[in-house]
């Protein structure tokens, strides 16, 4: 065989095995496969136009943006989550709230999970947060020092209710957290607010003057160790599906909160019959969620993790642009925070 014959072969079988790995990596693409997988290995964001894609417990994001680990009035937890991406008014409405709480005399957030870079199902936790416009935001005070790496993925969070009851625990809550949720619920984008019924309680039996706020927090189960913020649908989402609008003339302290002090709510589920082993559940596939989302687990990543930050990079500037979003803070902010030592904790402090 001659050399010439021979590269010839070595070449078709280059161009073959590219062609192969083309063909594996576009069926690869259109393969269907449990969408909690899909989205759960991904690192990075989908370099896009901010976009939120389906509903909050079946879609995903493109264009997230991170929040930094460290604010002047944040600290992000359980970082290994890698659950700090949300859309980028998300991101924005979160350093406002931090840096507007503090002015009321909350120490500073503790931000517990967004979403996944490109959002989309979880492989733990969650039915929702997958569109970028949900966030938990814990309701233990910030301490007054950076936290580990280690002591945020193991700090527990403070339990707001009193022993195993439904109601809260008075030595727990301060008006402090009455004037978070209320900061919080002001933004006309935020339109829903998930708290423990014994919460909402407390909110219903002790909100004086203006209780129109009120409306957008809704009781849910868990969400005693911490709250959770959902926005509306943005602009640029025509792809993003809505809830129901509340009725903003109810400050849901009626009817509806009573149910949750019955048994109904907290009943366990009926078991099983035994003759009948219950059918395992079928895991949300990709090809469950809206077709854009297919397209956005194959849409580029960013060179870096700053360029996708906010107030790093580009990322800030891009959040800071959209209309009506919180005014931009400089990245000289986020390079060295200050902690919050001359904001007066809530008394009596909440042990951390
Ligand atoms: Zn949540």
């Amino acid at each position: 065989m001659s050399a010439k014959r021979l590269s010839r072969i070595g070449l078709a079988a280059l161009l073959c095995a590219a062609t192969a790995l083309e063909v594996t990596s576009a069926s690869h693409a259109l393969a269907d496969q449990p969408a909690k997988q899909a989205f759960g290995g991904q690192k990075l964001p989908a370099v896009a136009q901010p976009e939120s894609v389906g509903f909050y417990s079946k879609g995903c994001l493109a264009g997230g943006i991170a929040i930094p680990v460290d604010g002047p009035n944040w600290q992000v937890m359980r970082l290994s989550r890698n659950r700090r991406w949300g859309h980028p008014r998300m991101i924005a409405l979160l350093e406002r709230l931090s840096r507007e709480a503090a002015q009321d005399g909350w120490p500073g957030l503790l931000v517990g999970d967004i979403s996944q870079p490109r959002g989309g199902p979880m492989l733990t936790g969650h039915a929702s947060h997958q569109i970028g416009l949900d966030a938990d935001v814990w309701l233990t005070p910030m301490p007054n020092r950076r936290l580990t790496s280690e002591e945020r993925e193991n700090v527990s969070a403070i339990s707001m209710l009193k022993g195993d009851s439904l109601y809260v625990d008075p030595n727990i809550w301060t008006p402090a957290h009455a004037a978070l949720l209320k900061r919080a619920a002001g933004y006309p984008e935020v339109e829903r607010i998930f708290v423990h019924p014994g919460i909402k309680k407390k909110l219903c039996d002790t909100v004086t003057g203006d209780r129109g706020w009120m409306a957008k927090v809704r009781p849910y189960w868990g969400h005693h160790y911490h709250f959770h913020i959902r926005m509306s649908c943005q602009p640029g989402s025509p792809g993003c599906k809505p809830q129901e609008p509340i009725n903003r003339n109810d400050d849901g302290c009626g009817a509806a909160l009573a149910w949750w002090f019955t048994d109904e709510p907290w009943k366990p589920a009926k078991p099983a019959k035994p003759a009948k082993p219950p059918k395992p559940k079928k895991p949300m596939m990709l090809s469950d969620l809206p077709p854009a989302c297919a397209r956005i687990l194959n849409e580029p990543a960013p060179a870096s993790i700053a360029d996708v930050t906010f107030g790093l990079g580009n990322a800030g500037t891009a959040a800071a642009a959209l209309p009506d979003a919180a005014p931009a803070v400089p990245a000289a902010a986020f390079a060295a925070p200050t902690p919050p030592a001359s904001i007066p904790l809530p008394v009596p402090r909440p042990r951390n």
